[in-house]
C-alpha cells in the first residue's frame, strides 16, 4: 500500500511538471521560460521526485528549512532561488547557498550580500522586488523608486543585477504585468523577470516574464502545520 501511494504521488509530480511546462510551451516568447519549482515547505522527497522528472531550478522562501534541503542536493547542479522575505541578519546564508535572488529591496541587503557573497562562487543573481501596486502591507521598491536602487546595485561587485521580480494583485496581475514590462524596456542590460504562478503564468509571459514561480500546481496543495 505505501509502495503504491509513493509511486502515485511521483506519478503526479512528474505528470504536473508535464502539464506546467506544456503551459508555458503554449505562450509565444521572445525569450526562453525558465520554470522555477516553489518547493518551499516540501519535502527532499517531493523534490527528489520534480528533479528525477528534469526539474533543475527550485525556489525557497524560508532560509532554515532552505539550507537543509540545499545541502542534501548539493553535488546535482540544482539551482537554488531565494524569493523569500529578506531579514538582514540572515544574508549571509543565502549569499552562502543560493545562485539567485528575487527579493531584494533595500539597498542595505543588496550591500551586505554582496559583502558577504564568497568571490570564488561567482557573482550572485539579484532581482529587485518591485512593490508594482503599492500595497502598503507588501515588500518591495515602489516603481518611482527603482532606477536609485539599480545603478546603487549595479556599483557592487559580487552581484549581478538581473531584473526584476514582482507579485502582483491577483485581481490587477495583467495591468501590473504590463506595468512591469513597461519598466524593464527602460533598462536594456537587465535581462530577466520573475513574475507569473500557477494561476497567471500564460499572462505573465505575454508579458515579458522569463522566470515563472510555480508551486501548487506542481506539488499540490501546501499544508502549513
Ligand atoms: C509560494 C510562492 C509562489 C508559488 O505559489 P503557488 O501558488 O504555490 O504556485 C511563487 N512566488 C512566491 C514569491 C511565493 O512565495
Amino acid at each position: 500500500m505505501a509502495q503504491f501511494l509513493k509511486l502515485n504521488q511521483s506519478l503526479m509530480i512528474s505528470d504536473n511538471l508535464k502539464q506546467v511546462k506544456s503551459r508555458i510551451d503554449s505562450v509565444q516568447s521572445r525569450k526562453k521560460v525558465e520554470l522555477i519549482a516553489v518547493s518551499k515547505t516540501r519535502s527532499t522527497k517531493e523534490i527528489q521526485e520534480a528533479v528525477d522528472a528534469g526539474q533543475v531550478h527550485f525556489g525557497e522562501n524560508y532560509l532554515q528549512e532552505s539550507i537543509e534541503k540545499i545541502n542534501f542536493f548539493k553535488g546535482s547542479g540544482l539551482i537554488w532561488h531565494f524569493i523569500g522575505p529578506i531579514q538582514s541578519n540572515k544574508t549571509s546564508a543565502i549569499a552562502d547557498n543560493f545562485d539567485w535572488v528575487h527579493s531584494v529591496d533595500r539597498i542595505k541587503v543588496a550591500t551586505r550580500l554582496s559583502d558577504q557573497r564568497n568571490p570564488a562562487l561567482g557573482s550572485l543573481n539579484v532581482l529587485i522586488q518591485v512593490n508594482v501596486d503599492r500595497e502598503e502591507t507588501k515588500s518591495g521598491v515602489d516603481i518611482e523608486n527603482v532606477g536609485e536602487i539599480v545603478s546603487e546595485i549595479e556599483s557592487l561587485p559580487n552581484l549581478s543585477l538581473r531584473g526584476f521580480m514582482t507579485i502582483p494583485r491577483p485581481e490587477n496581475s495583467q495591468n501590473s504585468f504590463a506595468e512591469m514590462k513597461q519598466l524593464i524596456s527602460k533598462y536594456p542590460n537587465l535581462d530577466s523577470l520573475s513574475m507569473g504562478m500557477s494561476a497567471d503564468l500564460e499572462i505573465a509571459i505575454k508579458n515579458g516574464a522569463n522566470l515563472v514561480r510555480v508551486g501548487t500546481d506542481i506539488f499540490g496543495q501546501r499544508s502549513y502545520n
